[in-house]
C-alpha cells in the first residue's frame, strides 16, 4: 500500500498517542478506583467500631435492649445505605431494619447501568464489662458502600480523565500534523529534485532549510550531487570535443600531406617523413594518454608496496628534470628539514609519477626564468611536499576541476602540450596511499601544490 511519508508519519504518532492515552486513563482509572476503595473501607471500618461503640453505650444507659435501642441509628443507616439487626447475648433478634427498604433503594444507576449487589453483613460483639451482651450486624449490597456523591464524584474524575484523553489527542493530532509536514515537506522537496537530476536538468538544485540534521545532510548531498553530475556532464562534452580536437589535427597534417605526396606536389623526403612520423607519435601518446585514463577510471592500479624515502625519491625526480629545466630556462631547488624521517610505506614508481606529474607542470606551466621551489617536511604521522612555482597560475574558476579527469583550463592553455590526466592520476594514486592533495594558486603570481601523504596507511 502506497502511502505518503506525511499520512504514515501521522498514523503512527496518532496510534501511538491513542495507545499511550488509553492506557494511562486506564492505569489512572485503576488506581484511583482502588485508592477510593481502600478509603471508603477504612470509613467503614471506623463507621462498624463507632456502632458497637454506641450499642455499649445504649446498653450501659439503658441496663439492656429493647425493640426501639436501634431505632436512633436507623435513619443514617438508611441514608447510608446499610442495613442493622441487633441481637441479644442469645443470638436473637431484639431489633432489625428490613433490608429490603435498602435494597430497593440501592436500585441506582452506577456508571449508568443498574447494579444492586450482593448483599453481603458483618456481625460484631457489643462486650459490656468484658462479657458479650449482644451481636450487631452491619448488611450491605456493595462490598464498598458508595453513597450518590460517592458515585457521582468517581463519575466527575472519569469524565475529566475522558475529556483530558481527548484534550490531549486533539494537540497530538495537530502537533503530528505540523510534525509530519516538517519531515515530509523537504522530502518531497528530495525527491522533486532527484528527478529532476535523472531527467538531465543538472541545474536542479535544493533550497530547503531544516534543522533536522539528516534532511541537512541529505539536501546538502543531493545538492553536491548536482554539482558532481553538473561538472561531470561539462567534462563529458568537453572530452569529447578535447579528443576529437586533438585526432582531428594530426589526421588533418596527415592527410594533406600525404594526399600532396601522392599527387607528386610535394617531394618525398626524409625529412617530410619524419615530421609525418612526429605526428603518428602524437597519435600514439594521445592513446596512451586515453589508456591511462581507463585505468584511472576503472580501478586498476594495484600497488607494490615497500618503504619509500620520499626525500631520495625526490631528489632523484629534481635530477631527471634538470635538463629540460634548464633548456626551458628554469631555476629547480630543493629544501629539506634537518633531522625528519621522511619514509612511508607505498609503491615507488606510482609516487614518483606523482611528483613527475606535479613538477612537469610546475616547469611547462611556468614561464622563461621562472623558478620551481620543492620543500619537504615531516610530523609524527606524514611527510608533507609541497611544489611552488612562480609561473602562469591557474584562473580560480578553473582551480576547483584541475582535478578532474581531462580538464585543461581554458583553450589558451592548449598551446602547451598536455592530456589533462596528470593531477586525475596524481589525486588517485594519493587516495590510494591515504593522501591528500591541496592547490593554491594565483593567475600570474604562481601556484602551490601540497601533498600529504600518511607514514603508515
Ligand atoms: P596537463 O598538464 O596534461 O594539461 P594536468 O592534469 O596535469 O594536465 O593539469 C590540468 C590542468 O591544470 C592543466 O592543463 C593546467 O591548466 C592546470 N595546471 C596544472 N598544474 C599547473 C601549474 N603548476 N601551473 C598552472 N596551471 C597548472
Amino acid at each position: 500500500m502506497r502511502q505518503s511519508i506525511r499520512k504514515r508519519l501521522s498514523i503512527i504518532i496518532i496510534s501511538c498517542s491513542v495507545a499511550a492515552v488509553l492506557l494511562s486513563a486506564l492505569l489512572v482509572n485503576i488506581t484511583i478506583t482502588n485508592t477510593f476503595n481502600k478509603y471508603m473501607e477504612k470509613i467503614q471500618s471506623q463507621r462498624n467500631t463507632r456502632l458497637v461503640e454506641y450499642f455499649q453505650q445504649v446498653y450501659k444507659s439503658d441496663g439492656g435492649w429493647n425493640s426501639t435501642s436501634g431505632e436512633e441509628m436507623m435513619h443514617e443507616a438508611y441514608m447510608s445505605n446499610y442495613c442493622l439487626s441487633l441481637l441479644d447475648d442469645n443470638k436473637k433478634v431484639v431489633w432489625e431494619m428490613n433490608h429490603e427498604d435498602i435494597q430497593n433503594k440501592n436500585h441506582m444507576k452506577v456508571n449508568g447501568k443498574e447494579e444492586t449487589g450482593v448483599y453481603t453483613s458483618n456481625i460484631f460483639d457489643i462486650d459490656v464489662n468484658g462479657k458479650t451482651v449482644g451481636y450487631i450486624i452491619v448488611g450491605q449490597y456493595s462490598p464498598v458502600l458508595l453513597s450518590q456523591e460517592d458515585i457521582s464524584f468517581k463519575g466527575q474524575i472519569n469524565r475529566s480523565i475522558v475529556f483530558s484523553g481527548v484534550l490531549t489527542l486533539m494537540i497530538v493530532t495537530a502537533i503530528s500534523l505540523i510534525l509530519s509536514k516538517q519531515f515530509s515537506e523537504p522530502i518531497k522537496a528530495v525527491s522533486k529534485t532527484s528527478v529532476s537530476l535523472l531527467k538531465g536538468n543538472y541545474n536542479s538544485r535544493l533550497n530547503v532549510k531544516s534543522s533536522i540534521e539528516e534532511i541537512r545532510n541529505l539536501t546538502e548531498s543531493i545538492n553536491s550531487l548536482g554539482e558532481k553530475l553538473n561538472s561531470q556532464d561539462l567534462l563529458r562534452k568537453r572530452l569529447v570535443s578535447d579528443i576529437s580536437h586533438e585526432i582531428r589535427t594530426p589526421l588533418n597534417v596527415l592527410q594533406n600531406n600525404l594526399e600532396a605526396m601522392i599527387d607528386g606536389i610535394i617531394p618525398i623526403t626524409t625529412d617530410k617523413l619524419n615530421s609525418l612520423n612526429d605526428e603518428v607519435i602524437r597519435f600514439g601518446k594521445l592513446l596512451n594518454n586515453l589508456n591511462s585514463l581507463k585505468q584511472v577510471e576503472s580501478d586498476e592500479i594495484v600497488l607494490k608496496l615497500g618503504l619509500v624515502n620520499i626525500s631520495e625519491l625526490l631528489s632523484s625526480v629534481i635530477e631527471d628534470f634538470s635538463i629540460a629545466a634548464a633548456e626551458k630556462d628554469i631555476k629547480l631547488f630543493i629544501n629539506k628539514s634537518e633531522d625528519r624521517d621522511f619514509v612511508v610505506i607505498g609503491d615507488y614508481d606510482k609516487l614518483k609519477q606523482v611528483f613527475i606529474n606535479l613538477i612537469s607542470n610546475g616547469i611547462k606551466f611556468n614561464k622563461p626564468g621562472g623558478t620551481v621551489w620543492i620543500n619537504v617536511d615531516s610530523d609524527e604521522d606524514s611527510v608533507i611536499i609541497e611544489i611552488k612555482d612562480n609561473g602562469i597560475g591557474i584562473k580560480k574558476e578553473d582551480l576547483p576541476y584541475v582535478f578532474e579527469r581531462m580538464y585543461r583550463g581554458d583553450k589558451s592553455r592548449h598551446k602547451i602540450e598536455g592530456s589533462g590526466i596528470g593531477l586525475t592520476l596524481v589525486k588517485k594514486i594519493l587516495t590510494l596511499h591515504s593522501g591528500t592533495i591541496d592547490v593554491e594558486s594565483r593567475e600570474n603570481k604562481g601556484t602551490v601544490f601540497t601533498v600529504y601523504i600518511n607514514k603508515n596507511n
